[in-house]
């Protein structure tokens, strides 16, 4: 289970997704905005993160998720962008990439690996951005 690896075995599995994803070129072309970094480093990570695991538990945590396969914008928040880029915006997305099947509530353990992994997209852009703060 990929919550339970700890520190630097997680980040390498995280990475080792996110490597995966660049993969397409539809999940490359996703990238925040220059107001969703604003926003992002306005908020600070660790509320994008409380952010994230809200949006997730509520939109995607369902067995059956209202509007499912829809239920992410495109734009508006950092996190929406970033689920788009991580494939963690539907149901069918999470279970084509990350093998979390469809029809079932979403398990904590499942919850978290999603939450990292969007918090470990954000952080990139954050650093590798063109964006940077000088
Ligand atoms: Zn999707």
């Amino acid at each position: 289970m990929k919550s339970l690896l700890k520190g630097g075995e997680k980040n390498s599995a995280l990475g080792g997704v996110l490597e995966t994803l660049r993969c397409s070129p539809f999940r490359r072309g996703f990238a925040l905005a220059p107001r969703d970094l604003r926003y992002t480093r306005g908020k600070g990570l660790n509320t994008i993160r409380e952010h994230a695991y809200t949006f997730i538990r509520a939109r995607l945590g369902p067995a059956l998720p209202l509007n499912d396969g829809k239920q992410t914008p495109m734009k508006g928040h950092p996190v929406f962008v970033a689920q788009h880029a991580t494939a963690t915006c539907c149901r069918r997305c999470l279970q084509r990439w990350h093998g979390i099947e469809r029809g079932r509530t979403l398990t904590e353990g499942e919850i978290e690996f999603i939450v990292d992994l969007i918090v470990a997209w954000i952080l990139n852009c954050l650093t590798q951005g063109p964006e940077q703060p000088r």
